[in-house]
């Protein structure tokens, strides 16, 4: 809703890697249920951007917040020191990411790729963690897949079962990177699907997509970027 404050609001944002300028002074806020699709050319900081949030780079000036919640420094006195790794996992798991490369773990059924997480991070007893990582597989249409491997399941079942690990997770936002460019074309179809009913539903998402048709089709609003800086940011049509 307009007027409530964001769940996402990142200002001042500045990121370089090594002396190498990457993300300079970028600001965003993302509300409640919105769809935020960040577009521009290759190199122009769009993966750092995703990474910062979800706290897999550091960041070394400017804020991230995620529900009011500064993720990568805490305050103490009126000095802003740098999170440990421990204060950072249960914020990082507010923050559903999937990758282009799927990442799962290869020895690991679909099933137990999924489960992972909501018995390791939040601490789920096993059963429970069971059926809710079988209602997701289910929900992305892999309820017959349960028990296979990575290997034995097409980059399209893949990728679902990198969205069902996410979101099972239950988080506030979720963060997906390019997440049909490694697949076949005609692949690309089942996983849109999966994340254009997620938007239905009203989580909030950024992503990072090519897909222009369906970036169009599925966002509240459209960020391009250039040279590590937002140049624009604006409904669909606009941009
Ligand atoms: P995009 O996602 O828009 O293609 P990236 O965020 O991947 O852009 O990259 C932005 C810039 O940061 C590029 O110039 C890239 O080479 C550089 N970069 C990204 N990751 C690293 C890293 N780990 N170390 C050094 N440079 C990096």
């Amino acid at each position: 809703m307009a007027g409530d404050p964001p769940l996402v609001s990142i200002r001042g944002l500045c990121k370089s890697f090594g002396d190498v300028p990457v993300l300079h002074e970028v600001g965003l806020a993302v509300q409640r249920g919105q769809v935020v699709t960040i577009i521009g050319p290759s190199g122009s900081g769009k993966t750092t951007l995703l990474r910062c949030i979800n706290l897999l780079e550091t960041y070394d000036a400017g804020s991230i917040t995620i529900d009011g919640v500064e993720v990568g420094y805490r305050d103490e006195g009126n000095r802003r020191v740098r999170r440990s790794e421990r204060e950072l996992a249960p914020i990082r798991a507010e923050t559903g990411m999937v990758f282009q490369m799927f990442n799962l773990f290869p020895h690991l059924s679909a099933l137990q790729n999924v489960m992972l997480g909501l018995v390791k991070v939040r601490r789920m007893p096993r059963p429970q963690a069971e059926a809710l990582a079988a209602g997701w597989l289910e929900r992305v249409g892999l309820g017959d897949r349960l028990r296979h491997l990575p290997s034995q399941l097409s980059g399209g079942q893949q990728q679902r079962v990198g969205i069902a690990r996410a979101v099972a997770m239950a988080p506030k936002l979720l963060l997906l990177d390019e997440i049909t460019s490694a697949l076949d074309p005609s692949l690309v179809d089942e996983v849109l699907a999966v994340v254009r009913t997620l938007a239905e539903e009203g989580r909030t998402m950024i992503l990072v997509t090519h897909e222009m048709a369906f970036a169009r089709n599925v966002s509240d609003r459209i960020v391009r970027m250039a040279q590590g800086r937002i140049v624009a940011d604006g409904p669909p049509a606009s941009v």
